[in-house]
C-alpha cells in the first residue's frame, strides 16, 4: 500500500506538492493523470525517497518511509523507480544492466542472469541481452530499464511515463506486458502518465491531478461517470 498525509513540496515560490493525501490499498494499480507541471514526477520522487518533502508523511505497506522524524534512504524503501528518461549503466551489456539489482542483493551472477532472462524476456528483448545500451533504440532502453524495474525485492513501482518513447503499437503492447506483469506480481504499482486514455485503460484506481493537487481519486468507472468537477470532466475527455 501507498499512503500520503498532507504532502507538500516548494520550489521557491511555486508549490509543486500543495498538501496531497491518499491511501492506494496493497497490490493496486495506481494511475496518476495531469497537465505537465501539476507535480506528478515530484510526488513519484518523493516516494521512492529522491526528493524531501518540505511537510507530510509516507508509508509503503504501513512502514513510515518518511515524516517529520524519519527519512529512509531510497535503496532501502523496496521501490523500483523508472523515469521519464531512461538511465541505463552505459558499461554494461543489457542483461547485465537488468541482473544487476540482484547481484547487489548478493545473489550469484549466473542466477541473476536466469532471473534476467525472464524479464528480458517480458520485454520482448531476448535476443538484445549481449549489447551495450548505446546500441539501442529508444524504445528498446526504455524496455531495458522496465525489465530492470521488475528485478531485485522489489515491493512498490514507481513509473513516471515509462511508455512515452515508444511508437503506439509497441505501447499498446506493453501496457498489456505491465498489466499482465502486474497482475501476476501483485506489486502495487504507481504509474504516471498524461495520457488519460492510458490511465482508464490500466488503473484499478485513478487520480487526476492539477497544480500539486488531486482533484479526484476513484475508479476509472466513477470519474467517467460521476466527474468532481468541470475540469475533471475535461481533462478525461468528457467535455464541461
Ligand atoms: P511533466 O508532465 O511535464 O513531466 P510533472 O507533472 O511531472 O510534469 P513536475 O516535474 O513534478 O511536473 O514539476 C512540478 C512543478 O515543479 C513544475 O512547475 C516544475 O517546474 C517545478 N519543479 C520540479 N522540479 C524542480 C526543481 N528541482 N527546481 C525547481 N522547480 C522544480
Ligand atoms: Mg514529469
Amino acid at each position: 500500500s501507498i499512503t500520503v498525509e498532507s504532502l507538500r513540496k516548494s520550489f521557491g515560490a511555486h508549490s509543486a506538492l500543495d498538501g496531497i493525501s491518499f491511501e492506494v490499498p496493497k497490490n493496486a494499480f495506481f494511475c496518476v493523470v495531469g497537465p505537465s507541471g501539476c507535480g506528478k514526477s515530484t510526488l513519484l520522487r518523493a516516494i521512492a525517497g529522491l526528493e524531501s518533502p518540505d511537510e507530510g508523511r509516507i508509508a509503503l505497506d504501513g512502514r513510515t518511509v518518511c515524516d517529520g522524524h524519519t527519512d529512509i534512504p531510497s535503496e532501502e524503501r523496496q521501490v523500483g523507480v523508472v523515469f521519464q528518461s531512461y538511465a541505463l549503466w552505459p558499461h554494461l551489456s543489457v542483461a547485465r544492466n537488468v541482473s544487476f539489482p540482484y547481484e547487489a542483493k548478493g545473489t550469484g551472477r549466473a542466477k541473476a542472469l536466469r532471473l534476467a532472462s525472464e524479464h528480458l524476456e517480458t520485454v520482448a528483448l531476448s535476443d538484445y541481452a549481449d549489447r551495450r545500451p548505446d546500441a539501442l533504440s529508444g524504445g528498446q532502453r526504455q524496455r531495458v530499464a522496465l525489465a530492470r524495474c521488475l528485478a531485485g525485492d522489489t515491493r512498490t513501482i514507481l513509473m513516471d511515463e515509462p511508455l512515452a518513447n515508444l511508437d503506439p503499437h509497441l505501447r499498446h503492447t506493453m501496457e498489456g506486458e505491465l498489466r499482465a506483469f502486474h497482475d501476476r506480481s501483485g506489486v502495487t504499482t504507481l504509474f504516471i502518465t498524461h495520457d488519460q486514455r492510458e490511465a482508464m485503460a490500466l488503473a484499478d484506481i485513478m487520480a487526476v491531478m492539477e497544480n500539486g493537487r488531486f482533484l479526484q481519486l476513484g475508479t476509472p468507472q466513477d470519474i467517467y461517470d460521476r466527474p468532481a468537477n468541470a475540469r475533471v470532466a475535461r481533462f478525461i475527455g468528457r467535455g464541461a
